[in-house]
């Protein structure tokens, strides 16, 4: 068992109740049309992206800040993503339309986490979640706006440090393990009111 992940067990999202990774509820896959409810507060995708644009890929707080640090330097390598903060349980959307072709089941330093293969020809990675959304699996197609999993601190130093890693990549004519990651943040719907730190690069 997975410190943290207890935490959630048992409350709702999506309809749906959560579960750890080794739960076993499944209920078929998440539908953005069903209204998400979560501790009685109703949760709302974000508003369609424009072409080529990329929605927000969790409901935000107040106190939600967005680290610009693409490329930042990490011990083996850059940063591949940026670091959204946000509070535990937060929902994580689906940013596009598409496959989830990869569950990270508290692996390395991602944590609990997804890939997901979207419609649109890009790959998006969603690292450290709290819980994953019962009914999800790889090879389930998700609609823009499912909720995915949530917010947590899941392959990180510090159960403190809880953030929700995204990346965006490019995908070639590749698997999603060949593609190239990208800035998101040039790219990312930022909702008024959250707060941009500033960059960060080694
Ligand atoms: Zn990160």
């Amino acid at each position: 068992m997975v410190a943290g992940f207890a935490a959630v067990a048992g409350g709702l999202l999506g309809g749906r109740a959560l579960v750890g990774a080794i739960g076993t509820s499944v209920t078929g896959p998440a539908e953005a049309s069903t209204p998400a409810v979560r501790r009685g507060m109703a949760v709302l995708p974000p508003p369609s992206p424009p072409a080529g644009r990329v929605a927000f890929p969790l409901e935000p707080t107040s106190d939600c800040y967005v680290l610009d640090n693409f490329g930042d330097c990490r011990s083996s390598r850059l940063h591949e993503g940026i670091d959204i903060i946000d509070a535990r349980g937060q929902a994580v959307f689906a940013v596009q339309s598409g496959v989830m072709v990869h569950r990270y089941e508290n692996t390395g330093t991602a944590g609990f986490g997804w890939i997901l293969r979207g419609d649109d020809g890009r790959v998006y990675r969603f690292f450290h979640l709290d819980a994953f959304t019962p009914g999800i699996e790889v090879g389930t197609r998700v609609a823009f706006g499912d909720v995915i999993g949530t917010v947590g601190s899941t392959g990180n130093d510090s159960p403190s440090n809880v953030h929700l890693h995204f990346e965006v990549r490019t995908l070639g004519s590749g698997t999603h393990w060949q593609s190239v990651p990208v800035d998101p943040l040039p790219l990312l719907e930022v909702p008024s009111g959250t707060r941009v730190g500033p960059p960060l690069r080694c």
